[in-house]
């Protein structure tokens, strides 16, 4: 999908001539989804997003035994296997490198508002939050019984967590849903390289934003 970049009035026509279009609708500036999105680098804003998903952006969702309570309690995590992150070349200019082979990202500081919203209408329970752990906010699972947070390096980074999931029963817990967007989706995130990145989603369930916002009514 396309994404959006933040043009100033001024650049409009440097924008255009790089291949930037103008949505009416959105009133908005876009890259269509075949350009390097490294041509368009001054109109994104990287004191923001450290990682962009190409939409449709996936929920991996999972159950996790809380720390504090012992109940079961549903955790979340946004999941591609399609994006670009931020990184430095050879020169060490920053630029944006495409990734494939699927990714958990794990605390996000930065989640865009559009989705932000659609994740709150299934997962009211992921939010903001502060981990005394990392000694620092991110959007966070807390426990749907105590309210406890569920950190992201227990989740993410512990093998065998609900999101490090190193046995084909394990892979099989995961539901990935799909969540189609308009625009590719920013958010500020670190990723994750799994060594079985491209057999997980072989083995777990997959289902869309719309069926699962269904099933829940
Ligand atoms: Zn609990």
């Amino acid at each position: 999908m396309p994404l959006k970049i933040n043009v100033p009035y001024s650049d409009k026509d440097v924008a255009k001539s790089k291949g930037a279009f103008w949505d009416v609708e959105q009133k908005t500036w876009f890259v269509p989804d075949h350009k390097d999105i490294n041509d368009f680098q001054q109109w994104i804003d990287k004191s923001k997003a450290s990682v962009i998903i190409k939409s449709p952006v996936s929920i991996a969702l999972n159950s996790s035994d809380c720390y504090k309570c012992a109940n079961k309690t549903a955790v979340i995590s946004l999941a591609s296997n399609n994006f670009y992150y931020l990184s430095t070349d050879d020169n060490e200019d920053e630029k944006w490198f495409r990734a494939d082979g699927l990714s958990f990202f794990s605390m996000p500081i930065f989640i865009e508002n559009e989705l932000a919203g659609k994740i709150n209408r299934l997962f009211p329970n992921y939010k903001i939050a502060y981990s005394k752990t990392a000694e620092s906010s991110y959007w966070a699972n807390l426990c749907e019984n105590c309210g406890a947070l569920q950190g992201d390096f227990f989740l993410h980074s512990e093998p065998g967590g609900a999101f490090f999931p190193l046995e084909i029963e394990e892979y099989e817990q995961l539901t990935f849903i799909t969540v189609p967007s308009k625009f590719d989706v920013e958010i500020d995130a670190d990723y994750s390289w799994l060594s079985n990145a491209d057999d997980i989603p072989d083995y777990a369930k997959s289902i869309t934003y719309e069926e699962f916002l269904e099933q829940k009514k």
